[in-house]
């Protein structure tokens, strides 16, 4: 960094809150999704938290007056970036929260120092960052697809014990199962997570199907198609092929949803993003991808020079991705409408899956799939804090942490008054969306720099390089 500093090209300063420590909101809406509204409410902050709610007596602060003031929301499956120089975390953070993204859940700790980059800025408290409740490193068996994974050697209670005690150590609060385990390693982890106080999600195994494998929590609705029904077993095939399910097979699904008592994160949204290769390069210039540094485009995500599954053949993309959304919105739809638990998550990292757009992508294909605008708000904010366990998360309540968004027009009437975020108020400190928005094109500008671009695209490469184990 002390290079880059003599330069003159520090990193961008953090966008400075409007408020802090005690304060109040007069005159807002106050919505619970699905659990009532409070019209002109004083909202009273007080060192993180809402103090008290209560009916406005005088507009002391009367700067928000008219809007509405709903939960902070939660991604529940994001991959945040790795640790170095370029100082990608404060990036990815300004993006959640420009878009109204106040807790995520990290998947999956890709290099294992992406979530300690987050914490530190936390701990530090200068750079504004998401809320992070992580999942630590992966924990799969065989031949691992990112370095940062536990594999289990066994399906013993000692091998599983062993699994949950270093992801513990990491502080996570949940488990991710990943590839190469087998029923009895996941049922021999779950035993191990009760006991070691983990909660677990995670992919079905790509030998397994939905119902077989035990998962409580699944992610991307893996192994909704059966193993054998795939064109390959790859990860892209695993999201992508589900050209055999059909009406039965998503009704068998949700039966055995009900049975097990299975929830389930879709991801809808890293389908979605996938036809962006339908045109890369006019991808690329889209307005929304213009608060990525741009080394994604030119390397990560980049269809030739890319190592994910960026490879998406146009005939692949119209075959399998194009119905399989359909499929995925309908297959939401059904389980929801049994009540079965569903969750908001985009899976960011994925390519052209952004910090914060693209959670509001995953909404607006929540509620295209016939899920009301108002229920996926209570997905995204009440049941998601919920599953997080974190007390009062997810809601505006007396005592819950102070993670608000103030909206000039109701986003429970359409999600296009996502648009109006006015400001965020994130454990406790209330920035301006304008702020909020400098500091990341700010941000973008220093990624953008002569100086920057071609370090940071030599960067990208390298880790990608090292959090990948061979191709
Ligand atoms: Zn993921």
């Amino acid at each position: 960094m002390g290079f880059l500093s003599t330069l003159g090209l520090r990193p961008p300063g953090p966008p400075r809150p409007a408020a802090g420590g005690r304060f109040r909101i007069d005159g807002v809406t106050v919505i619970n999704p699905m659990h009532g509204r409070h019209i002109n409410a004083s909202l009273q902050i007080a060192d993180g938290v809402i103090a008290d709610i209560s009916d406005v007596r005088s507009e002391q602060s009367a700067d928000f007056a008219g809007c509405f003031a709903l939960p902070g929301l939660v991604d529940m499956h994001v991959h945040l970036p790795p640790d170095n120089a370029l100082k990608l975390t404060r990036h990815a953070a300004l993006s959640y929260l420009a878009h109204g993204i106040t807790s995520v859940r990290e998947a999956g700790d890709l290099d294992g120092t992406s979530v300690d980059a987050a914490r530190r800025l936390a701990r530090e408290g200068v750079y504004p960052v998401p809320r992070v409740i992580s999942c630590g490193p992966f924990v799969g068996a065989g031949k691992p697809t990112f370095r940062n994974t536990i594999l289990l050697p066994d399906d013993s209670d000692a091998a599983a014990d062993a699994a949950a005690i270093s992801v513990k150590a990491t502080g996570a609060g949940f488990m991710k199962f990943y590839d190469g385990l087998t029923r009895r390693m996941i049922d021999a982890l779950a035993r191990a997570c009760a006991r070691h106080g983990l909660k677990t999600m995670g992919h079905v195994p790509a030998a397994l199907s939905y119902e077989d494998a035990g998962i409580a929590e699944v992610q991307h609705f893996f192994g909704v198609p059966k193993p054998q029904t795939l064109e390959r077993e790859t990860l892209l095939n695993r999201s992508c092929d589900w050209h055999a399910v059909d009406e039965q097979r998503m009704d068998a699904i949700v039966t055995a949803t009900l049975k097990q008592g299975i929830a389930n994160t879709p991801t809808i949204v890293t389908n979605y993003c996938m036809l962006s290769y339908r045109d890369f390069a006019a991808s690329a210039r889209e307005a929304r991808a213009q608060h990525v540094p741009p080394f994604y485009l030119d390397v990560i995500w980049h269809p030739e020079r890319g190592r994910f599954n960026n490879r998406l053949s146009r005939d692949y993309l119209e075959r399998q991705v194009v119905p399989a959304i359909a499929k995925k919105q309908q297959l939401a739809k059904k389980l929801f409408d049994a009540g079965a638990q569903l969750y908001l998550g985009t899976d960011v990292a994925q390519p052209f899956i952004l910090p914060g757009v693209s959670l509001h992508q995953e909404m607006t294909l929540f509620a295209e799939a016939g899920i009301g605008i108002e229920a996926v708000w209570k997905l995204a904010t009440r049941d998601a804090g919920e599953r997080l366990g974190v007390p009062g998360l997810g809601r505006i309540a007396a005592g819950a942490p102070a993670d608000i968004l103030l909206f000039r027009r109701d986003p429970t009437q359409s999600l296009d008054n996502l648009a109006s975020l006015e400001a965020v108020i994130s454990a406790g400190r209330l920035y301006r969306l304008a702020d909020l928005k400098r500091a990341l094109d700010t941000s973008q500008a220093y990624f953008q720099s002569p100086l920057i671009r071609p370090l940071a695209r030599r960067g990208a490469e390298r880790a990608l390089a090292s959090a990948l184990r061979g191709r």
